[in-house]
């Protein structure tokens, strides 16, 4: 999803093979700027015409088929009270239209019949305007308009209601005849609610108390003198083993916030299925993707989207956050959409980043840059220019990536002095990246975007790109200038790209308790964040709200010690050497105190042994490697690893179909199924291993749907011994679990229990994600319900 569809990287891969030797041993060697002037001409008239084909099957264009498609499908949906996921494909229908079309207004119109029966208002009305100032058909406005009445008497706004009302009135009499079943129906609606209104103006409904008022706790927070969005307990290191670092300068408390960043850059991952496998038939998919989801510019949930004016692909949360994303970077990168979903999610974040940065500032540090890589030849001097700097505040000045005052702000010359390692990439790869970021800058010359590329003018005057202009295939050199820096950032993001996560709720949506699961949303440059090294055992958490990042002490860290983000690999999750293997992209041997400990001594990683087969026949622990002994002497037996491989393998696809019995309703059979895998599990696999607790997490959820409070909360404990095993006591997946016990409980009313769980989740979760998080509140509007209930209920328990 990172890096660009296959058949694009063999193709280049066999390129790179077909290149003279010489050459390829210059590109080898060369520079990020020589890269580019050797390659540019690389990118062949075939290659093109090979992209050109893979393109169609991201396609990002408004296609009236599929407008048609969507549309028809969500009225199949609304028809059968599918209110939601109507809603979705009334959305998807309509960035498939023209703006300012009445197929367009239609689709907003429809859905806005969708929200009122979910009972979103305020998001109705919105959609009715829009339907209006997209030119809904005169003729059918009434039914329209008196749905905004209704709109308005439901939120309680009288007088608006009763003045729509009479907009209704008049158009219907205007109109005249009033004969047809539809106006009588009208006509019928219009008495009815014209007697609602009356009614509730003559008995006000009492003024609803501000529930809202939750003590909020406030945090602590002195932000850093020279560190933007930091906390005044950090300070910026640098030395050349670890190169530029976060240390604590005083003591800090488990939970409390230590960075607070806006991501510099952010795109949208347009998640699994964007890609069509076949190009040779259209096949209009009504999966749900990150794009339909989350708003394309501020990854806001997405409930009515906005659609972008030119595409299908992007969509947004407000027609203010379309125009911003417009301004900014889309009106450059609307007409590349399924050239950017090819290439993949850096190669569009890399566009992105120069294109918010401004041709500029690209070009201004791209020139510093090649002053810069005069010294490359005297790597020497170099280090030793850069150990010279001081742990002292006035040393900062030195840092890479500071301002002139030593400050480290979230800027583009901080983003552009995050390390490329254009070294250390393999050439094969960096031949990848550089044909990938010059088809990318060709395109853009041909469709005439250039002068905005490079201008930055208000969008006006690029509404309508010029596409006739015929170039010689050469880049400008103002292009050539974004391409190198592009092609930096590609590389940079290797090491540097923070995935932006949240919790997803998964599953139906109407049960009562909400299973959650961790998605990637984005991905980002954050150039504070950028300065935290990694360690298989953080002793951090980071969360996110929109594009924004919050860390947070995870434990307690003394004055002095560093401070440690996890880039994927967890030492509860993986063994050292499986974690070895995935930092190797990130060009270092990680040397953390749980990797020291698995490596150097023998003792076995909390993952393998966690994760680990038992004996078939006597359930004892089994040791070796490709061929596992039983470690009971009496028993003897021996089996090769693939067979309960192998056996592991179908164990999981029946807890799927389990699972699949589940969104079908079938809560019995889903119930025997996963009690039979379990049967089976015990027999091969560790007590502790995480899938049984996985089994135990959906036997609990399955309990839940069918209201068995009881069985489901004994489900879930046994779930949480397990995870507890895995990621400790303290740990977010621990919260997270909790959490859900905590709802469970509730439901059944269990009061006291349900009081000391929410307890327990609040503790590790406010450590985590912040007193203020969504999840915090919703523990304690449990707890305040709780609280209220009447006596006799709560002597029931
Ligand atoms: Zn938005
Ligand atoms: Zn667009
Ligand atoms: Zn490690
Ligand atoms: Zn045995």
């Amino acid at each position: 999803m990172a890096l660009p569809v296959e058949e694009w990287r063999l193709y280049a891969a066999r390129r790179w093979a077909e290149l003279e030797p010489v050459l390829r041993e210059r590109l080898a060697a060369a520079s990020l700027h020589d890269t580019l002037r050797l390659g540019c001409g690389l990118l062949r008239p075939e290659a093109v015409a090979v992209l050109r084909r893979l393109c169609r099957r991201a396609p990002a264009g408004k296609e009236p088929a599929a407008a048609r498609f969507y549309r028809e499908e969500g009225n199949r949906l609304f028809g059968r009270r599918h209110y939601g996921t109507a809603v979705r494909l009334y959305s998807q229908a309509a960035s498939h239209e023209p703006p300012g079309s009445p197929e367009v207004s239609v689709c907003f119109a429809n859905r806005s019949a969708a929200l009122f029966h979910l009972r979103c208002f305020e998001v109705c009305l919105e959609d009715i305007a829009r339907a209006e100032s997209h030119g809904y058909p005169d003729r059918l406005l009434p039914k329209v308009l008196l749905r905004k009445a209704e709109c308005l008497l439901c939120l309680g706004r009288l007088q608006d209601a009763a003045d729509a009302l009479s907009v209704v009135e008049n158009k219907i009499a205007m109109d005249g005849i009033m004969t047809s079943p539809t106006h009588q129906a009208l006509l019928k609606k219009l008495s009815q609610l014209k007697i609602k209104i009356h009614e509730k103006e003559s008995c006000p409904e009492p003024a609803r108390e501000t529930c809202g008022d939750v003590q909020r706790r406030s945090e602590i927070w002195e932000e850093n003198d020279s560190i933007s969005g930091a906390s005044s307990s950090l300070s910026l290191n640098f030395d050349i083993e670890r190169g530029r670092h976060l240390v604590a300068s005083q003591d800090i408390l488990p939970g409390q916030s230590l960075l607070k960043e806006e991501a510099f850059v952010s795109v949208l991952c347009p998640g699994e299925s964007r890609l069509l496998q076949d190009s040779s038939e259209t096949v209009w998919d009504t999966r749900v993707t990150n794009a339909d989801l989350y708003c394309h510019r501020c990854l806001r949930q997405l409930l009515a989207s906005v659609p972008c004016r030119g595409c299908s692909y992007a969509k947004y949360c407000s027609q203010s956050c379309a125009d911003m994303a417009w301004e900014q970077y889309h009106r450059t990168e609307c007409s590349l959409g399924a050239l950017l979903l090819t290439l993949g999610v850096f190669c569009h974040v890399a566009l992105r980043t120069v294109l918010l940065a401004g041709f500029a500032e690209v070009s201004r540090l791209v020139e510093w840059s090649h002053d810069d890589d005069k010294d490359l030849h005297n790597p020497e001097a170099r280090c030793k220019h850069l150990s010279e700097a001081p742990d002292t505040r006035a040393g900062t000045r030195s840092i890479p990536g500071c301002n002139d005052n030593g400050q480290y702000q979230s800027s583009y010359q901080a983003v552009f002095n995050l390390l490329p390692h254009a070294e250390k990439h393999s050439p094969e790869h960096k031949f990848l990246c550089m044909l990938s970021v010059v088809a990318i800058c060709k395109q853009l010359q041909e469709a005439g975007l250039e002068a905005a590329v490079l201008n930055q003018e208000s969008s006006e005057k690029w509404s309508k790109p010029k596409t006739c202009e015929k170039t010689s295939g050469e880049l400008s050199p103002e292009l050539k200038t974004m391409a190198e820096a592009m092609l930096r950032h590609v590389l940079q993001l290797q090491c540097n790209a923070q995935a932006i996560t949240v919790m997803q709720e998964s599953g139906s949506g109407d049960s009562a308790v909400v299973n959650k699961k961790l998605v990637r949303l984005a991905t980002a440059f954050f150039p504070v964040l950028s300065l935290l090294n990694h360690s298989c055992c953080p002793n951090i958490s980071v969360s996110f709200s929109g594009t924004a990042a919050t860390v947070r002490a995870s434990q307690a860290i003394p004055s002095g010690q560093e401070i440690f983000h996890c880039y994927g690999p967890h030492r509860c999750r993986m063994r050292v050497a499986e974690r070895q293997q995935l930092l190797s992209q990130y060009f270092f041997e990680c040397r953390c105190q749980a990797c020291l400990d698995e490596l150097e001594s023998d003792v076995k990683s909390v993952a393998s042994m966690r994760n680990s087969f038992c004996c078939p026949s006597c359930r004892a622990p089994v040791q070796g490697e490709e061929m596992l002994c039983c470690s009971n002497e009496a028993c003897a037996i021996s089996v090769s690893r693939e067979s309960l491989s192998r056996r592991l393998w179908d164990l999981q696809q029946q807890i799927k179909k389990a699972l699949e019995l589940l969104r079908d309703r079938k809560a019995d059979q889903a119930i025997k199924m996963l009690l039979k895998c379990q049967m089976d599990a015990g027999n091969f696999l560790s007590p502790g291993h995480l899938l049984m607790g996985e089994m135990e997490d959906h036997l609990a959820q399955v309990y839940a749907t069918l209201g068995k409070w009881q069985e489901a909360a004994r489900h879930l404990e046994r779930s949480i011994e397990i995870v507890e095993m895995h990621h400790g006591p303290s740990s977010v997946e621990m919260g997270h679990e909790l959490f859900k016990l905590a709802q469970i409980l509730f439901n059944g009313f269990a009061v006291s229990e349900a009081l000391s769980t929410i307890q327990r989740a609040e503790e590790i979760l406010s450590v985590h994600c912040g007193p203020q998080s969504t999840q915090i509140q919703e523990l304690q509007e449990m707890k305040t319900c709780l609280s209220e209930l009447p006596r006799s209920i709560l002597q029931r328990t």
